[in-house]
C-alpha cells in the first residue's frame, strides 16, 4: 500500500524524482544489551566481520583519492585503518562481549566511551582532537554492525539516480554530493530557505525538507516518489501512482527543452524594456549553468563555499585563480564577487580558534562582520578581487551590512589596500564598482545613504525576509510565516528601490524570490530591471518577462501598494497575472 509523507518542497526545474532510497543511518547510540553466554561467540564473530568490512571500505575509498588530494587525507585514512586493528579499541571490546555477556554494540561503545574520556583528560590540544579519530573509527564500525550507511560512507557510494535521505545535510554536503547523480534529497529537519535547498535548488535536485522520522520510516532500498512541488514523499508506490509520475518526469523534460529556444532570445519585456537576468553561483564549475541558459553575468558569487570541506583557508593566489577561472569563462561579462558571508548556516573551523558556540548565529558575527574582525581572513580575499579585476569586468559585493560605518570601513580598507597594491606595482581596475547587499532592514531603511556612497544595492531577500519576519530560514517548524509578499517585506523593497533610483545607483535583486516566476510581475512592476537567480531559473523567468507589459504593471503595483495590507498574497499575485494576460 502506498504510504504518503509530507515536508517542505524545494524545487528547480525537475520537482518530480523517482529513485530508490539511500537511508543515511542516524548517529547509532546503541543501548544495553545483555547476551545469553551461549551467543557470546555469534557477538565475536559479528564484530570480526563489521571490522573487516569498515577496514576494506576504508581501503575502497583510499583507493580513490584523487592524486590531486593534499597527502594528509591519504594520512588521515591510514591512522583510521591502524586504530581498527589497535588492541585498545578490538581487544579490550572482545573481551567485553566475552567477560560481560553483551553484545557487539555495546561492548563497542563502553569501549568508546573509555577511550574518549582518557582523551578529553590529555593536556596536549593536538592529542585531544585524536578523540575524534575514535568517534568516527567507532561509527564506521557500528554501521557495519548495523547494517545500514552512515553520512561517512556517503562519500564512496554509488548514488546516482538514488533519493538520499538523512536527518540533515550541511551545505558541505550538498557541495559533496553534487555531480554523483543524485536524484533526489529528503531530509527530517532544514527550512526551504536555508544554504543546503539553495544549493540543492541550484543543483536542480528535488528536495523535500522537514520530513519528521523520515529516516526511520523510509527503508534503505525501497523505491521512493518525490514531489518537491507539493513536498510530498511517497513510498511503496502503486503501479497507477507510478505511471503518472513518469509521464510527469516526461513532460517536465519537454518543457525544459521548450524552454531551451529562449537561451539566443532578448531579455525584454512587451513594451520594450530589456531586463538583465544574471546568475548566482556557489561553485567556479556553475559558469558553465550560468552561460548555457544565456547569464548576462553574475550577480551573485557565493564565496564562501571556497572555505568549505578542507583543511585551512584558501590564500590570495587560490583566490585569485578561483577569480579568473570564472571571469575567462563569463567571456566578458561581468562577475559580482560577494565578499564571504560565512556564519549562520554556513559554518567554518578555518580559523582554529576555539570559537564558543553561539546562541543566535545568524544575528552574530557573520559575513562582514566576521571580515572587519579577522582581517586574515578578509585581507587575501580582497586583495585578490582586486587583482582579478585587472583582467576582466568584476564587482566587488558586501553582504550582511547593517550600518552604515561598516560601509565606510570597508571603503577606507579598500583605498588602503589600492594604495599599497599601487606602490607595489600589482594592477587594478580603479573604477571596479562597489556595492552593498539588502539583506537586513536596518539596510533597506538607509538604503539611501548606503546608495549615495556605492556603486550599485542588490536586495538579498532570503536573509531580508529571515530578519524582517524574525523567521530562522533554516527552521522547517516556523517555514510556514516565511513570505516574501508579506507587506513589511515588500515595503522594504519598494523602499530600496526607490532610494537608489532618487541617487541613480543601480539596484538588483539576488534572493531566491528573484528566481520564482511567480514574482517576476511583481518585481518588474516594482521597478527592478536586474534580477539574479539560480542559472536553472533564468529561461523561465525570462518568458515572463518577454510576457510582462511593465507600464501596465507599475501602474497596477502602485495601486497594490496602497492597500497592501488589506491586499492577501494570492489577490496581489492574481491582480498582476490578470494584468499580464490582459496584455
Ligand atoms: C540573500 O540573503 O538573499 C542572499 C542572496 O544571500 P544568502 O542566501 O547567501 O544568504
Ligand atoms: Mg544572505
Amino acid at each position: 500500500m502506498t504510504s504518503a509523507f509530507h515536508g517542505l518542497g524545494v524545487a528547480g526545474t525537475r520537482p518530480v524524482a523517482i529513485g530508490a532510497a539511500f537511508v543515511l543511518a542516524r548517529d547509532l547510540v546503541p543501548s544495553p544489551d545483555e547476551i545469553a553466554p551461549a551467543l557470546v561467540d555469534t557477538e565475536l564473530r559479528r564484530l570480526d566481520s563489521a571490522l573487516a568490512c569498515a577496514r576494506q571500505h576504508l581501503e575502497s575509498v583510499r583507493s580513490q583519492i584523487p592524486a590531486s588530494t593534499p597527502v594528509h587525507i591519504a594520512e588521515f585514512i591510514d591512522a583510521h585503518l591502524l586504530m581498527m586493528t589497535d588492541s585498545a579499541l578490538v581487544d579490550a571490546t572482545r573481551e567485553l562481549i566475552t567477560q560481560n555477556c553483551i553484545n557487539a554494540s555495546w561492548a563497542l561503545q563502553l569501549q568508546r566511551d573509555t577511550l574518549v574520556e582518557i582523551f578529553d583528560q590529555m593536556d596536549d590540544a593536538y592529542l585531544r582532537t585524536r578523540r575524534d579519530d575514535v568517534e568516527h573509527v567507532v561509527r564506521q564500525i557500528q554501521v557495519f554492525l548495523n547494517g545500514e550507511p552512515s553520512a561517512d560512507t556517503l562519500a564512496a557510494a554509488d548514488l546516482h539516480g538514488r533519493v538520499v535521505v538523512a536527518d540533515d545535510l550541511t551545505p558541505a554536503d550538498a557541495i559533496m554530493l553534487r555531480n554523483r547523480g543524485v536524484a533526489a534529497f529528503v531530509t527530517e529537519h532544514g527550512g526551504p530557505m536555508s544554504h543546503t535547498a539553495i544549493l540543492a535548488r541550484s543543483l536542480d535536485i528535488p528536495t523535500v525538507m522537514g520530513v519528521h522520522n523520515a529516516t526511520h520510516y523510509l527503508r534503505h532500498g525501497e523505491l521512493l516518489v518525490i514531489n518537491a512541488e507539493t513536498g510530498t514523499v511517497l513510498a511503496e508506490a502503486d503501479s497507477g501512482i507510478l505511471m503518472y509520475y513518469r509521464s510527469r518526469l516526461a513532460s517536465a523534460d519537454a518543457r525544459r527543452s521548450a524552454l531551451r529556444r529562449l537561451v539566443r532570445e532578448p531579455s525584454v519585456s512587451l513594451d520594450g524594456t530589456p531586463v538583465i537576468l544574471l546568475a548566482n553561483l556557489e561553485l567556479p564549475e556553475d559558469v558553465t549553468a550560468a552561460c548555457a541558459n544565456g547569464a548576462a553575468g553574475v550577480g551573485l558569487y557565493r564565496t564562501e563555499f571556497l572555505y568549505m570541506n578542507r583543511e585551512g583557508l584558501p590564500d590570495e593566489e587560490e583566490h585569485l585563480a578561483t577569480y579568473l577561472q570564472i571571469v575567462r569563462g563569463l567571456d566578458g561579462v561581468p562577475l559580482t564577487i560577494r565578499t564571504l558571508d560565512l556564519g549562520a548556516d554556513k559554518p567554518f573551523h578555518g580559523l582554529g580558534s576555539d570559537a564558543p558556540a553561539h546562541n543566535n548565529p545568524a544575528l552574530g558575527l557573520r559575513a562582514i562582520r566576521l571580515c572587519l574582525k579577522e582581517p586574515s581572513l578578509f585581507m587575501p580575499q580582497l586583495r585578490a578581487i582586486l587583482r582579478a579585476s585587472a583582467e576582466g569586468p568584476i564587482r566587488l559585493m558586501i553582504p550582511m551590512i547593517s550600518s552604515l560605518s561598516e560601509v565606510d570601513q570597508v571603503l577606507t580598507i579598500i583605498s588602503q589596500t589600492r594604495r599599497a597594491m599601487r606602490r607595489d606595482g600589482l594592477p587594478f581596475d580603479p573604477l571596479m564598482p562597489i556595492g552593498g547587499m539588502i539583506e537586513v532592514p536596518a539596510a533597506a531603511l538607509v538604503a539611501g545613504a548606503l546608495a549615495r556612497r556605492l556603486d550599485f544595492l542588490s536586495i538579498g531577500t532570503n536573509d531580508l525576509v529571515q530578519y524582517t519576519l524574525a523567521i530562522d530560514r533554516t527552521d522547517d517548524a516556523v517555514s510556514y510565516l516565511y513570505d516574501p509578499l508579506h507587506p513589511a517585506v515588500l515595503r522594504l523593497i519598494k523602499w530600496t528601490i526607490d532610494a537608489a533610483a532618487e541617487s541613480r545607483t543601480r539596484v538588483s535583486m539576488c534572493g531566491e524570490m528573484a528566481g520564482d516566476p511567480r514574482y517576476t510581475a511583481l518585481l518588474l512592476g516594482l521597478g527592478l530591471r536586474e534580477l539574479s537567480m539560480q542559472p536553472g531559473s533564468l529561461l523561465e523567468v525570462k518568458e515572463r518577462v518577454r510576457g510582462c507589459d511593465i507600464a501596465a504593471l507599475e501602474h497596477e503595483v502602485r495601486g497594490i501598494m496602497d492597500h497592501l495590507d488589506d491586499i492577501s498574497s494570492q489577490h496581489l499575485l492574481d491582480r498582476l497575472a490578470e494584468v499580464s494576460l490582459a496584455t
